[in-house]
């Protein structure tokens, strides 16, 4: 038989389920209290990770261009593994076949190996897609400018047509990889230079014959590199 309670005990009992109710009731709001704050703090941590994220590293650069490493094996022709000591100037080509692709560029430079073909490379080949391959290390020569090869990086960038106007992709690849090779070795955009501005008349076709063009290139490396700078 259930015992029966007395007047007294009815009252700390339901004194006892208040308590009881009031500090479940405390655990509730403290749970949610620390939920919105883990929240919170993860909102912060993240827009500051945002914020410090390297822009210049190496790491970011491949992920940001879009550029492959491919580099060609060792040799005389292509790559011929001299230092490249000090960079003072950023040399543009165009790889003059028209509608052949970053790789088949690369590849051709890597068949100069066997000695058939004279010699000829770059460091970086912009695709018609605006992504980029990369052939030779930065810390070595390139096989592009002649007496610049000591001083200069080269980037070639892919064509469509035989007119060697880059795609919308290809240019904007352009500006951007320049942009960057610019502030990583502290160069303005007077240090950016067309083959043809060291003797090699027909290349970049399009950019040595439209002056035009060309200064609007170097206005929108720039433009990007002023951006960098802020
Ligand atoms: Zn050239």
């Amino acid at each position: 038989m259930a015992k029966v309670l007395s007047k007294e005990e009815w009252r700390r009992r339901r004194r006892l389920y208040a308590y009881i109710k009031l500090a479940l009731a405390a655990v509730l709001a403290i749970l949610i209290l620390l939920v919105v704050v883990l929240g919170l703090l993860k909102i912060v941590r993240n827009l500051f990770s945002r914020e410090q994220t390297p822009t210049t590293s190496t790491l970011t650069m491949k992920q940001e261009l879009n550029i492959t490493e491919y580099f060609l094996t060792k040799n005389i022709y292509s790559r011929p593994g001299n230092e490249l000591k000090s960079v003072k100037g950023i040399v543009i080509h165009y790889v003059a076949d028209a509608g052949s692709t970053a790789a088949e560029n690369r590849n051709y430079y890597e068949s100069l190996k066997g000695g058939e073909g004279g010699a000829e490379s770059c460091h970086f080949i912009v695709d018609l897609d605006g992504t980029i391959v990369q052939c030779i290390p930065l810390s070595e020569v390139a096989c592009a400018s002649g007496e610049r090869n000591e001083d200069t990086i080269a980037i070639a960038f892919c064509h469509p047509k035989i007119d060697g106007i880059p795609t919308a992709a290809t240019y904007q690849s352009l500006i951007e990889l320049t942009a960057y090779l610019c502030e990583q070795y502290g160069l303005g955009k007077d240090a950016v230079l067309r083959h043809s501005d060291l003797g090699e008349q027909s290349c970049p076709k399009y950019y040595a014959e439209q002056e035009g063009k060309w200064a609007a290139f170097l206005a929108e490396v720039d433009t990007m590199l002023a951006q960098k700078k802020k």
